[in-house]
């Protein structure tokens, strides 16, 4: 069996610009990457008949493989270090900056466009303005947008530059990791054969994130959690949202409920975009993105409520899942509310659907009541923030704006992690979503530079 010098398990952004600052290095590291999905080419012709059949039929092909979530996300990215993850917590502010504008440069040169958004500044601080004498603080950032169609193209860039250079094995999961003397030796995969490596680099994704946790509880790894986020997908029409979209593309606002004290945050703004399903494994969730070539007359985003959970409670995960399959149960998958029918404690039928000014952009969903479904807590965090943010887009708390549940983050497990990313265990580095160090591309991408690089200076 061939031993490896790195091995790395997952292939998405972590992954993949973890092995691309390995190979770029010139140090000619024997590099093995597993994914438990398949490759790039399988997964666009899986989803060349549209993507809708296989969010139902295979939901796995959306977020396995080749390009791991990002293949089929929205592509936004996010130039920030104040969103996407939590590296702010291992890398300081300018070193972390630079590293945003290295991996920048690198999906430039693998295709991703020159053209910027939100980069006017005094726009920009208009904006930031308005929105603290409402009570919302606003985080501005730049945003390169590959859209929904470009991503792959940008990934099958990376991929024929690096394919030769390392061993790929798609299809192929890693159910353990192995370690020796309190050091990392390799993997074993799903038909029980075992790879050697010095190094193992752990990226698997939110879709990976219970095995990785279960695996932390057999490797004796300290975990630490991270806040559950709940919450809805808003759908408005897309000149409302224009006071915000038209100048920063994506707003990311921020507010502290009056009620809870709970931080209640936009994320994921599309403009003229669509609502979308996301699987993970047989729970159905809300999602959103928007094409770079196609558009629709709405705008939406997500509104998510962060709570961290108190001793003796360990399963943040488990409680998002509950309160998404609540959803499923009531609604088949995904329910839709008009915003005015929920304040008038009625759920939402299809007439009242029709009759509003805005068309849903996801065919399909239940006309439900989400307070069936969304504890009070929440639902309240939800209410205060639409109403702060109606005083900068005018229009936004309306009757008819819709309201789609359940958007739901797991970030749950945290391990804990050098500045480099390495466990507690020697040689295994945790990097990207799946170690819930990150929650967007560039911070997964920068996660996979900055393991790699410690590798490199031991290799
Ligand atoms: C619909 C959608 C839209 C999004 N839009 C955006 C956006 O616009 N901007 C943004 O910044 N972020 C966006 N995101 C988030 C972004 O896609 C993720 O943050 C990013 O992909 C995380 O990268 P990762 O490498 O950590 O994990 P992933 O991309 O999830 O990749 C993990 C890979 O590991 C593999 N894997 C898991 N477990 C195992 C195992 N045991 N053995 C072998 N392989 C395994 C999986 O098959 C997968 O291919 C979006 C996500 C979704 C779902």
């Amino acid at each position: 069996m061939e031993k490896y010098d790195v091995i790395i398990v997952g292939t998405g952004p972590a992954g993949i610009f973890a092995a691309w600052e390995l190979i770029s290095s010139g140090k000619k590291a024997r590099i093995c990457m597993l994914d438990k999905g398949g490759s790039l080419a399988e997964r666009v012709e899986e989803t060349r008949t549209g993507v809708q059949k296989v969010k139902t039929e295979r939901p796995d092909v959306l977020s396995c493989g080749w390009g791991g979530a990002g293949a089929f996300s929205d592509g936004k990215l996010n130039l920030s270090s104040e969103v996407g993850g939590f590296l702010r917590d291992y890398i300081k502010g300018a070193e972390l900056s630079s590293l945003i504008g290295y991996v920048d440069g690198i999906y430039l040169r693998f295709g991703a466009p020159q053209e910027l958004h939100g980069t006017d500044i005094q726009q920009i601080k208009d904006l930031e303005d308005a929105a603290v004498r409402h009570g919302l603080r606003f985080i501005p950032f730049p945003i390169r947008h590959l859209g929904s169609d470009r991503c792959a193209s940008v990934l099958g860039e990376f991929l024929s530059h690096m394919e030769k250079r390392l061993t790929l094995r798609f299809h192929d999961e890693a159910v353990e990791i192995l370690y020796q003397d309190g050091k990392a030796v390799g993997v074993k995969t799903g038909s029980g054969e075992e790879i050697p490596g010095d190094f193992v680099v752990i990226a698997p994704g939110r879709g990976g994130a219970q095995w990785l946790e279960k695996e932390s509880r057999r490797l004796g790894l300290t975990t630490l959690t991270n806040p559950v986020d709940i919450g809805v997908r808003v759908e408005a029409p897309a000149p409302v949202m224009e006071p915000i979209t038209d100048i920063a593309y994506e707003a990311k606002l921020v507010f502290y409920s009056k009620q809870f004290d709970d931080q209640v945050r936009t994320f994921c703004m599309n403009p003229y975009g669509e609502v979308v399903r996301e699987y993970h494994g047989n729970i159905c969730l809300v999602n959103g993105h928007s094409y770079s070539t196609r558009r629709s007359n709405n705008t939406n985003f997500a509104i998510l409520v962060s709570t961290l959970f108190t001793e003796p409670f360990h399963e943040p995960i488990a409680y998002g899942q509950y309160i998404a399959r609540l959803a499923n149960l009531l609604g088949g998958e995904i329910i839709v509310q008009r915003l005015g029918d929920l304040l008038q404690g009625r759920r939402s039928t299809p007439a009242r659907i029709e009759r509003g000014t805005v068309r849903p952009t996801l065919t399909g969903a239940t006309p439900g009541d989400l307070s069936f479904v969304i504890p009070y807590r929440y639902l309240s965090g939800i209410l205060e923030m639409l109403q702060a943010m109606d005083r900068l887009t005018p229009g936004l708390y309306a009757r008819d704006t819709l309201l789609y549940g359940v958007e739901a983050k797991y970030y749950s497990m945290r391990l804990r992690l050098t500045p480099h990313f390495e466990t507690e265990v020697r040689n295994l580095f945790a990097i990207g979503d799946g170690a819930g160090i990150t929650r967007g591309l560039i911070q997964a991408s920068v996660s996979g530079v900055v393991s790699a690089r410690e590798i490199l200076r031991r290799i």
